[in-house]
């Protein structure tokens, strides 16, 4: 029986590794950021020496910014924001670094998955997790069960094109929603913009200072999320869309635009959304609540 997991999120900015117990309490969590052109040895390197802080596990779960295939046998294929992995098995790297069970899944699929089990989504069956970070993923549940499709490649909403003639994407198409609405293209098209910015949470900061140039990038990032939202919801009609992921920090710039959006775009039933944070869900609190009919609950995950 396993007691006790060693969970690790391997981003494109940081590596994240938890000890987690079956019902889900972080018993300890440290994070790291991943070096730019990390190896694959660099990586096993500071995995074992953030696992050396976790205490004893009993099996070892590792979430990846890449398609985890059905039948995954991991080997990291396609990383568009890790390029210098591709080709890794990181399977069995962690095989060989622990010796004990090990599950590689697609991180923004575990997040939904996460979320399902025991966070904002747990009552509901159908819902769409949008991680919104250095990349955009999204892990899709329909009754109760994670949507992997015919290889596994299912849910990949980063990869969803709101700009048919947009920006390449490092999936190879272009203009992708990862190209206009992550983080990185937040601090992009803030630069493209002449701002004088390294992070998109310097673009919030500037927001926030009611900076003109700001202003116009979020009003562009929420309203190309708010076009595969809308997209997203008349597809599928979920329950319930859970916003997570370190942009979700800055949620206040974009959300009004992302809404306005959802609204003109999809099916009337499916756009009256309502807008929720964790925090404001738990204490009940009715007031931002009264502004939107409830349909379509949007949950903003900023943990
Ligand atoms: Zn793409």
């Amino acid at each position: 029986m396993v007691n006790v997991v060693l969970a690790a999120d391997l981003g494109g900015t940081n590596l994240r590794i938890a000890a987690v117990d079956s019902v889900g309490t972080i018993l300890h969590l440290a994070k790291r950021p991943v070096p730019k052109g990390v190896s694959p040895e660099q990586l096993i390197e500071l995995v074992r020496e953030m696992a050396a802080e976790c205490g004893s596990f009993d099996a070892v779960a590792c979430s990846a910014p890449a398609p985890a295939a059905k039948e995954f046998d991991g080997v990291l294929t396609k990383l568009p924001n890790l390029p210098s992995l591709v080709g890794m098995n990181l399977k069995a790297a962690l095989d060989d670094l622990f010796h004990l069970p090990v599950t590689i899944e697609n991180d923004a699929t575990a997040a939904g998955i996460g979320e399902d089990w025991i966070g904002a989504s747990q009552n509901v069956s159908t819902s769409v997790c949008v991680t919104l970070g250095t990349g955009i993923g999204g892990g899709i549940i329909i009754n109760g069960e994670p949507l992997r499709g015919l290889d596994g490649t299912g849910g990949e909403v980063g990869h969803i094109c709101v700009e048919p003639d947009g920006r390449p994407c490092g999936c190879g198409g272009h203009g992708c929603i990862e190209q206009y609405a992550s983080g990185t293209a937040i601090e992009r098209m803030a630069s493209e913009a002449g701002m004088n910015v390294t992070t998109a949470a310097q673009v919030y900061e500037a927001w926030a200072a009611d900076d003109k140039q700001a202003k116009a990038v979020f009003n562009t990032m929420g309203r190309y999320l708010g076009i595969m939202l809308a997209g997203l919801a008349n597809t599928l009609n979920p329950e319930m869309f859970v916003i997570c992921g370190g942009v979700t920090q800055g949620w206040d710039a974009f959300a009004p635009r992302v809404k306005a959006e959802i609204l003109a775009r999809a099916y009337p039933a499916a756009a009256a959304c309502q807008t929720r944070s964790r925090q404001t869900r738990r204490q009940r609190r009715p007031a931002r609540s009264r502004t939107f009919r409830l349909s379509t609950p949007i949950i903003v995950n900023k943990n």
